[in-house]
């Protein structure tokens, strides 16, 4: 495994940070730490290049992160897809297509990276800058003490044990590091399961991304993202616990939407599955579950740094792993791994994510109610005739989905409105008259959401919880952030209705 490298009184380092998976926020901790002058040993238990299960967006703001990774200089980089304008379809109509916004500083466009390719690139970034790298190595085991971070690790000789000063769990979705950390699995709520194939001989113009919405798959969505050359990466995610029983798995789910949903039929008319429909899990953000203690930390998935609105990770796992370096850069120099000398990492991802994520999870989980799956389709066609009709409307909505603008532009997009909206859909909820108050077609969803609170009133009360303590985060979040005081104070509204009106502690 290498020479040990350091000593601090009687104590021997293997390396002063091991970081254990070596996917993108592991591979870009590596490179930052080892620039730093750090000792960095970085594991992974497959061999690279190795697939991930992805749609292979690099959003604006992740290749912003690529470009100080040194990443988007390497050769080959530059051939790799640009996508610059989006198409959201909704029930296999179009929505909306118009190019992505040009925001300052944030070029106007992704690109679509298979993470065969893309992984590697930031891998070889890590050993260019001088990180030690063990491929085929997976961390079975840590330990954590005062003076050290004890790994233990299995390889095709068997297993060893390590020392180091600081341990970062960069291992993904199924993390070992969180679940060791945290003493249990993520919450049910925060999970996503989601599918994806690959595709040659696609319809349509490589520049063009496809967001696909569909009742049968709230709150999650397909998508077709090209990845150049007339091939692209379809794929679907979704909550789990949204998944419908009769569809049993997302890649069963991507295969009848690929049937039966015409735009995206449209694209693939002539188009050959290229290896095997995929599944992975996603685990997204939960501010309160711990992402650091004393010599310790998790970043990317492991970290759960997922936005529950759109899916995507790999900007939040190259934002992760620079601020961790940022943080460590002074833990080295004062050798300090304490939790203390740690927390202003959390701090960080707290001041930078929780607002955007907490708004993204009410969102999530308010659609998260399969009865009311109509009403959020019909909301998806507001949206969309507002940016048909207005250009700016319409830049805030192709903004968010391409990452270039924060979640909390969606408040934008509701006029203004948006605690109106959370209140009308607890006062609708409250009460027949209240949902005959939104119209016809909102009556029909109210009586059918009345048929399905009697037949599941376990479920209903499941769902009202989890919505209601999304608006009491959000609320919180938005008075810390000091949003205006009008919106946060009708949210906070809204959810004292919700909680009153079911019986909410
Ligand atoms: C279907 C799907 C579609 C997605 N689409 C997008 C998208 O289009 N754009 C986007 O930005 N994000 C997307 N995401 C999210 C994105 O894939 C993740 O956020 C991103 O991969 C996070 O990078 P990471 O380095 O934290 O974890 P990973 O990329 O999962 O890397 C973790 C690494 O740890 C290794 N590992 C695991 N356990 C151990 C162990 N015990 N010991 C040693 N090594 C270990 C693994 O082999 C792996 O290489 C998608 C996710 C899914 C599932």
């Amino acid at each position: 495994m290498g020479a040990m490298v350091k000593t601090a009184g009687s104590l021997r380092y293997d390396a002063d940070v091991i970081i254990a998976g070596a996917g993108p926020a592991g591979a870009a901790a590596a490179t930052h730490l080892a620039r730093l002058g750090a000792s960095v040993l970085l594991l992974d238990r497959v061999v690279f290049p190795r697939d991930k299960v992805c749609g292979d967006f690099v959003g604006p703001s992740a290749l912003i992160e690529l470009d100080a990774l040194g990443v988007s200089q390497m050769d080959g980089f530059a051939a790799a897809n640009i996508g610059w304008r989006g198409a959201i379809y909704v029930g296999g109509a179009e929505l909306i297509s118009r190019p992505f916004p040009a925001v300052t500083s944030m070029p106007p466009y992704g690109r679509v990276i298979p993470r065969f390719v893309l992984d590697k690139f930031i891998l070889d970034a890590a050993r260019n800058a001088g990180a030690r790298v063990r491929e085929g190595c997976e961390l079975i085991h840590f330990t954590a003490d005062r003076d050290s971070a004890t790994v233990e690790v299995a390889n095709s000789q068997g297993s060893l044990t390590l020392r180091c000063r600081l341990l970062i769990g960069a291992d993904g979705a199924s993390s070992k590091v969180a679940r060791l950390l945290r003493g249990s699995a993520p919450p049910r709520r925060d999970r996503f399961v989601a599918s994806r194939a690959y595709f040659t001989n696609v319809e349509g113009p490589d520049e063009q991304l496809d967001l696909y919405f569909d009742a049968s798959c709230l709150p999650g969505y397909y998508w077709l993202f090209p990845t150049g050359k007339g091939a692209a990466n379809v794929g679907l995610g979704i909550a789990v616990e949204s998944l419908p029983a009769h569809d049993f798995t997302p890649a069963a789910m991507l295969r009848r939407l690929i049937r039966e949903d015409k735009a995206l039929a449209a694209r693939l008319r002539n188009a050959r599955l290229r290896g095997k429909i995929a599944g992975w899990p996603l685990v997204t953000y939960n501010h309160r579950l711990p992402i650091m203690s004393g010599r310790v930390m998790l970043i990317g998935d492991a970290a759960g740094l997922i936005n529950p609105l759109n899916g995507e990770g790999i900007q939040y796992a190259l934002q992760s792993a620079s601020w961790a370096a940022e943080t460590l850069a002074h833990c080295l120099h004062a050798d300090n791994f304490s939790a203390p000398a740690l927390a202003p990492f959390a701090a960080r991802v707290e001041s930078e994510l929780r607002y955007d994520m907490a708004l993204a999870r009410l969102i999530v989980h308010l659609i998260s109610n399969r009865t009311l799956a109509p009403l959020w389709i019909e909301v998806f066609k507001i949206l969309a005739g507002r940016a048909r009709r207005n250009g700016s409307f319409a830049d805030t909505l192709a903004g968010i989905f391409a990452g270039l603008l924060p979640a909390r532009d969606v408040l934008k997009l509701l006029g203004g409105t948006a605690g109106e909206a959370a209140q009308t859909l607890a006062a609708a909820l409250a009460s027949p008259r209240g949902w005959a108050a939104l119209g016809s077609g909102t009556s029909q969803i109210g009586f059918r959401f009345a048929c399905e609170a009697a037949k599941d009133p376990a479920g209903l009360a499941l769902w009202l919880k989890n919505a209601s303590a999304s608006m009491a985060e959000f609320g919180a979040r938005a008075a810390h952030s000091g949003i205006a005081g009008k919106k946060k104070e009708m949210f906070l509204q809204a959810q004292k209705l919700m909680q009153s009106r079911f019986r909410i502690p």
